[in-house]
């Protein structure tokens, strides 16, 4: 069988008139209008992007299999011959189509459940056939049930390409079968491959041992057999060709994102002297109940550097829950009003918000006066509170404005808004976030505020550098000294008594605990009907395993009046077990819990475990965390798990977590779109990361503007989409 790739010999039209950026998808042969519809909603529009459309997976059929080799459950491709095929129709009405093949070692039975009459027709007895699926047994004997067939009528084209060869999957576009797919692939690459222009710098390519770009795209797309490189390393996406396109589309990526970054820094921001800063800090620090962390240090004068030098400080400060954020940016906010600047707090809760108003109180509550105040914006503020807020934002004075999402809202405007912090950024939208900044930004754009983001959900470094590629980030590693270690447990739930006897103890040395359900109520839902919800766990709490406690029910379906009223009995020692929905997983500060125990661990992710445990440990007690869990959730899980009594590093969870569930999954719905990634992916290549980002660098700040001609090509990709991609890079 022929195993080579499409046809390499270049068209003899001019260049252009074949470069594949400018041509529309709609003349690669077997494109028609419909097709071309379907592509555009998927962004594939010009030849370009359908070239860019890349596998997301191979499967290896460089072999045919025999059917004595058939093993059940694997997906192979066997050549047969058609015995015929029949209708069968069931009572009820139910029908399915089956055609019966052999080869020199046995018979299968291939079905379709769906599928057109005519099927029967196409392959009729003595048809010879390429059939590739998964075999299973149905009553002893072997069928495949929808497979994928090209019978010995295709061309001799389609054998070569279907056949024979790795073959690329693609991720599924609604109604355009994987082979029509791999079709017009086929063709785009033969017409146009060879007259697409590549964007990377040639030396770039060189210095890093990249292989050209249309060779890359064709063996991305039909891996050639011939070219020594192992089957395997395509499979894994290791091949050179993927390397390239890997590092091309980083490179672009970090290319863009520190351009903006650039941007960012040529703005002006509020100066204010170091003298100024340290002496503010100088009447705060000694009255502090306790002494600055290396990490707490390190981050406030990074912070005063970059004010002191009028460049805006635009900061992500990540650390572990507990390690101690907050109080880094409540004294940059101090700084701040010292100077008579107004500053912002935005945080996700009304809980939270009133927390951080007590910190700051707690804090530097000694120098509240007519130039220093401290005001409280959440939902429930009165007509008379807007008023005096209105007013007080604008006079002018030197106020921190701690709220949640109501800051947002239109008739809040500061005279001279300096700093704006938002506490776990990613609970806010892209727009939120932008019209908050937006209410600091004067003199026609030419002054912006100075912003520093906090966030307790530790992120790798890759996702941080991609995610917030505008941001500097600063990481808090060192805990505050004294916190008692939490020791983690996975707990099978044939041996729940045990943590239950825990928790009793706890409780009977005057501590409290959590107990986290990862459903409300008891749901009748497939894949759900077997978890115990937080209502039923309440409900047997309190009448059979703790009968003498005060057992706390909270989830997110109360109202916000409910939820408050039950936190604060929580808080106040009202209630001894409070059992939730992860409506507590937020930054809520409770430091006499010592227990945190988790339902149905396997169903949370790792991230989201440890924030749960971070709610403990918070005071001078030693703490536990129970994962309850079943040993049917199998080995991959319970591995999982362990990672979590294994390290109490919330980066370390993180990565791990990142590897497990791959960025999608690790990020949410919210932000996942936010990673604009086709081929290359964070987890698996790191390295190339780096490495395009040291590459992007170094022309940025060599070569700002491109003018040197070995920058070329990369200027042209700039002008031909550079401004539109860019825009997607900046975070707020
Ligand atoms: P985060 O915001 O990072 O979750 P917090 O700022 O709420 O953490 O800090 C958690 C607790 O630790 C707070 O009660 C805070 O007052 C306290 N804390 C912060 N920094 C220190 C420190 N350097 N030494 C001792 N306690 C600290
Ligand atoms: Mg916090």
């Amino acid at each position: 069988m022929p195993q080579k790739a499409p046809s390499t010999t270049t068209s003899s039209k001019s260049a252009t008139s074949n470069d594949p950026a400018l041509v529309p998808v709609q003349y690669v042969k077997g494109v028609g209008p419909r097709l071309a519809a379907v592509l555009a909603r998927r962004d594939i529009k010009t030849v370009m992007d359908l070239l860019y459309f890349f596998p997301r997976a191979y499967e290896d059929r460089t072999t045919a299999k025999t059917l004595a080799q058939a093993v059940e459950g694997e997906k192979a491709t066997f050549a047969l011959t058609s015995l015929g095929g029949r209708k069968i129709v069931f009572r009820g009405g139910k029908s399915v189509l089956e055609v019966r093949a052999q080869d020199e070692t046995g018979t299968i039975s291939l079905k379709w459940f769906h599928g057109h009459a005519s099927l029967i027709d196409r392959y009729h007895a003595g048809v010879d056939m390429m059939v590739t699926g998964v075999p299973k047994k149905y009553m002893g004997r072997l069928e495949i049930i929808h497979p994928e067939i090209t019978s010995g009528e295709v061309s001799l084209e389609s054998a070569t390409r279907d056949f024979g060869r790795i073959i690329p999957v693609y991720v599924e576009i609604e109604g355009i079968p994987t082979r029509t797919l791999r079709k017009i692939l086929w063709e785009a690459i033969s017409k146009y491959g060879a007259s697409a222009k590549d964007d990377l710098p040639p030396y770039l390519r060189e210095a890093r041992k990249l292989p050209a770009l249309y060779e890359s795209l064709t063996q991305i797309h039909f891996p050639d057999e011939s070219t020594q490189v192992s089957s395997d390393l395509h499979v894994d996406f290791k091949s050179p060709w993927h390397q390239r396109l890997i590092y091309e589309e980083f490179f672009k990526f970090e290319y863009l994102v520190l351009k903006e970054r650039g941007h960012a820094q040529k703005d002006k921001a509020p100066l204010i002297t170091k003298e100024r800063g340290a002496e503010t800090l100088a009447g705060i620090l000694p009255k502090l109940p306790f002494e600055l962390t290396g990490d707490q240090k390190k981050v406030l004068d990074q912070m005063l550097d970059e004010i002191s030098a009028g460049i805006p400080i635009n900061r992500l400060i990540q650390g572990d829950v507990g390690s101690g954020k907050t109080i880094v940016a409540l004294l940059i906010c101090a700084v701040i009003m010292k100077s008579g600047g107004q500053c912002a707090l935005m945080a996700p809760t009304e809980i939270l918000a009133e927390q951080h108003l007590k910190s700051a109180l707690k804090f530097f509550g000694f120098l509240l006066g007519p130039n220093f105040r401290i005001e409280l914006l959440t939902g429930r503020a009165k007509n008379q509170d807007r008023e005096r807020i209105a007013a007080v934002l604008a006079s002018g004075t030197p106020t921190l404005m701690i709220g949640t999402h109501a800051l947002i809202e239109d008739w809040v405007k500061f005279k001279q808004l300096d700093l704006l912090i938002v506490d776990e950024q990613h609970r806010f939208g892209v727009d939120q976030r932008r019209k908050l900044k937006d209410k600091g930004v004067r003199d026609n754009g030419k002054l912006v505020p100075h912003r520093v983001v906090l966030s307790a959900t530790p992120i790798p470094r890759t996702l941080a550098l991609t995610l917030y590629g505008e941001l500097s980030v600063s990481t808090i590693k060192e805990k505050p000294p004294g916190r008692k270690p939490i020791k983690t447990h996975i707990v099978l739930d044939a041996k729940r008594g045990h943590a239950f006897s825990k928790i009793r103890d706890e409780i009977a040395k005057g501590r409290q605990a959590y107990f986290i359900s990862p459903l409300i109520e008891q749901s009748e839902a497939e894949g759900f009907d077997h978890l115990r919800s937080a209502t039923e766990t309440a409900q047997k709490l309190s009448t059979e395993v703790f009968p003498n406690l005060r057992i706390g029910l909270l989830h997110g379906q109360m109202t916000s009046d409910q939820k408050e009223e039950i936190m604060g009995r929580f808080k106040n020692g009202l209630i001894d077990v409070l059992v939730s929905t992860t409506v507590v997983e937020v930054g809520v500060d409770v430091p006499n819990a010592t227990v945190m125990a988790i339902d149905h661990a396997e169903r949370f992710g790792l991230s989201q475990l440890h924030q749960l445990r971070g709610r403990v440990g918070r005071g001078e007690h030693a703490s536990f965390c129970f994962l309850f869990t079943h040993p049917r959730v199998g080995e991959e899980t319970l591995t999982r798990l362990k990672i979590m009594e294994r390290t109490e590093d919330g980066f370390e969870v993180a990565e791990a977590d990142l590897k497990a569930r791959g960025p999608g999954e690790f990020l949410g719905t919210r932000q996942s779109g936010d990673l604009p990634f086709k081929v290359a992916d964070l987890v698996r290549d790191q390295d190339i990361l780096f490495a395009a980002r040291e590459d992007a660098a170094k022309i940025l700040e060599q070569d700002p503007d491109l003018q040197d001609s070995k920058h070329l090509a990369l200027r042209n990709f700039l002008d031909r989409e550079g401004k539109t991609q860019g825009a997607l890079f900046r975070t707020s």
